[in-house]
Order: structure tokens, then sequence, then C-alpha cells
């Protein structure tokens, strides 16, 4: 039994007999997802739930590593921040957006502009040599193929400096030498190699978030993708960014430009987690095949994980001075989001406004993927409208 389907005929059902014969619209879809799970008697393999709420786990964890002093400060000597700061100033007296949107704009732009390489292809040092070494695709890159021929075993001292989980072989078709992309997870190994694919963009970007003073979340989906978000105070709520994009606020990209189902789509913070998957679907489409856990068993593991979370930064609870307003505010802005990811017309307008807005600008608001070769974009079906 398919996961939506099933939900849908339930939910046609259970209108048409309380007399309103209607089709029932996306919010009340998802809302009563709670009662679906109760209904139905749908149940997820048990690898399934526990890979999501591993996942959940492990990202929440990860989050603390960016609350590092040292490591803020570190991140702090990478960034033009002066200078992003006075243009986003001067930006902002004539856009009528706040300067902190603006300064947001402007890093993440810089970070895939001028800070971080993109690895793809991977190079051979040998049949490549002298040729461009940022890897950015010089002229010599699509003469010498290689080919992925698996993981390796990852070093002790990938491990211990760089915090490396896996490490990818690849080899020279042309000389037969094996080159290693370890994937690094430590933001200072990350800043000496300054390179990556979105795992490490991701990963990086979010200290530089919290070291240029933005609330920062950690953004993971199903997909095989991570990005970030940063909140607005002036628009109020999380706001989307792509440092492999270097696009801002751009919360359709995979689904319209990159043509992507989005499953789970989940938010990490100082401040807790969110399912923020119904911020990155466009208005009238929901999210399919969503049948790894159930959405109560969901619900539930993210409000423990985002509690814990308050609980251990206040340890205090409500005896410490300040923090009922501080715990108040944040439960306003979960209400304010659940709110926004439930109300398809008013993200609609929003929508709208967008796509007039980059019409106006450029003629590549349809465009896919812009960062990868077109190879691999396509065959992850990334590669837009092409
Ligand atoms: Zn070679």
């Amino acid at each position: 039994m398919t996961f939506i389907p099933a939900y849908v005929s339930y939910l046609r059902t259970h209108h048409i007999t309380h007399g309103t014969p209607r089709e029932p619209n996306l919010s009340e879809l998802f809302r009563s997802s709670v009662l679906l799970a109760n209904t139905l008697s749908w149940k997820p393999r048990r690898a399934d739930e526990s890979m999501i709420v591993g996942v959940i786990r492990r990202l929440d964890n990860g989050m603390d590593v960016y609350e590092d002093a040292d490591l803020q400060r570190l991140a702090r000597t990478q960034m033009p921040l002066d200078e992003l700061r006075s243009r986003a100033t001067m930006l902002a007296r004539s856009s009528g957006r706040h300067s902190q949107d603006h300064l947001a704009e402007l890093l993440v732009s810089w970070f895939k502009q001028s800070y971080m390489n993109w690895v793809d292809p991977i190079r051979c040092q040998l049949c490549e040599r002298g040729t461009d070494s940022d890897g950015s695709g010089g002229a010599g890159s699509s003469k010498v193929k290689m080919e992925c021929i698996g993981q390796g075993e990852v070093s002790l001292m990938e491990q211990v400096e760089g915090g490396a989980g896996r490490v990818e072989l690849w080899k020279c078709q042309k000389c037969g030498r094996i080159e290693r992309f370890p994937r690094y997870n430590d933001c200072r190994m990350l800043m000496k190699t300054r390179k990556g694919r979105c795992g490490e963009f991701a990963n990086l970007f979010t200290l530089f978030l919290r070291a240029a003073g933005f609330r920062a979340r950690y953004v993971w989906n199903l997909e095989d993708h991570v990005w970030n978000e940063y909140h607005s105070e002036s628009i109020g709520r999380w706001v989307h960014l792509d440092p492999c994009e270097g696009t801002w606020n751009s919360h359709l990209l995979y689904t319209t430009n990159w043509k992507k189902h989005m499953t789970y789509v989940f938010g990490f913070s100082t401040d807790g987690c969110a399912d923020v998957t119904l911020g990155y679907m466009p208005s009238g489409r929901l999210p399919l095949g969503r049948d790894k856990i159930l959405e109560r068993d969901l619900c539930r593991v993210i409000r423990i994980t985002t509690e814990r979370r308050r609980q251990q930064r206040h340890p205090g609870g409500a005896t410490v001075e300040g923090d009922d307003d501080w715990r108040a505010r944040l439960e306003r802005e979960d209400a304010a989001e659940r709110s926004w990811l439930l109300d398809w017309s008013k993200r609609k307008q929003e929508e709208a406004d967008r796509v007039a807005k980059e019409a106006d600008m450029n003629d590549d608001s349809l465009a896919g993927r812009q960062s990868g070769q077109a190879e691999w974009k396509i065959e992850r079906g990334e590669a837009g409208q092409e």
C-alpha cells in the first residue's frame, strides 16, 4: 500500500461522509497525517525508521561543533566580512530589503564563487600536472577520464586530522594512477582544502554563517543533498541558502528547477530541528513516498530532539533568568514556521513574486543545477530543462 494515495482516499471518504463533498486541500491532507497513521494498518519497515531516527540524532549532535568559539574565530579570518557588510548596507539603502538578508546573499555567493572549489571531476595528478590546480575543470580536465572504483580504507591521519568518514577512490583511465578523495568532515581541514561537494560545502557554510552572526540551519534531504538556512529577522522565518549553488531564498530550486522529489527535508540548528519538507514543495504538490516512518512517530522524534537541545542549552530550565522569554520566543517561531509551511496560498504568492522578480533579473530562472558536470547531473536527474 502506498502512502499518499491511501491517504487521499481516506480523506476523500472522510470529507464526503461529513457532508463536504470536496477534495481535501493540501494543508488538510498534511495536517491530518496523524489520523492516517492511526487509521490505516500501514506500518513502516523497522530499518527505515532506524535510518530516519539515526539521521536526526547524528545531525542534531553535529550542530554543537559550530558553537566552538575558536573555530568561529578562525572562520572569521577566512571571510571578507567587513567588505561584505558594507556592501550589504549599501544595497539595503536602495532595495528596501534588510541588510542582514543582503549579507546572507552576498556571503553565500562569495562562498561559492570565491572560496570553495567543487570537486568534480577528480583529476589525475600525473596526467594533469601543469594545468590549473583549482579543480574548477580547466582545459585538460575532459581529456583524462577518471572512474570511481569504490571506497577505500580511511587512513588514520585522514580520520584524525580531517574527520574523514570515507574515501572515494578514482582510477585514471590513461595512466592507471589511483587518486584518493577523502570526504573530510572537520571544519579546520575544510578551511585548508577548501574543496568538496554538497556535504563539505553545507558543513563549512554552517560554521561560516554562525561565525558571521547568523542563526544557521544545516538542512538535509532524503534525496541526497544538503544545504543551509538562516533565520531572517526581517522576513520573520528561516530562509533557504544553497552554498553549492550560491543561491538565496530559492525554496523551489530543487523541485522546480532540478525536477527532484522532496520526501523528507529536515533542518537542524542549535535551537532544535524541524521537518521543513513543505517549505521546499511548490504549491499544489505534496511530498510523495513518505513511508519511512509514521508521521506521528516522526513528530515525536523531532519534538523530543528539539526539547532535549533546548534543555541542554539552559540546563536549569525555567529557573534560569530570562529563560521563559527565550523559550517562548522559540515556541512562537515554531508555530509561525508551521503555519508558513502549511499555508500554501501565502507561499504561492511568495513563489509568484519571486518568479516574476527572477524573470525580470535574468533568463536563468529555470536553470538546472549549477555545480557538477553535465553527466553527473543528468544521472542524478538534476539537470533541469535541457
Ligand atoms: Zn593519469
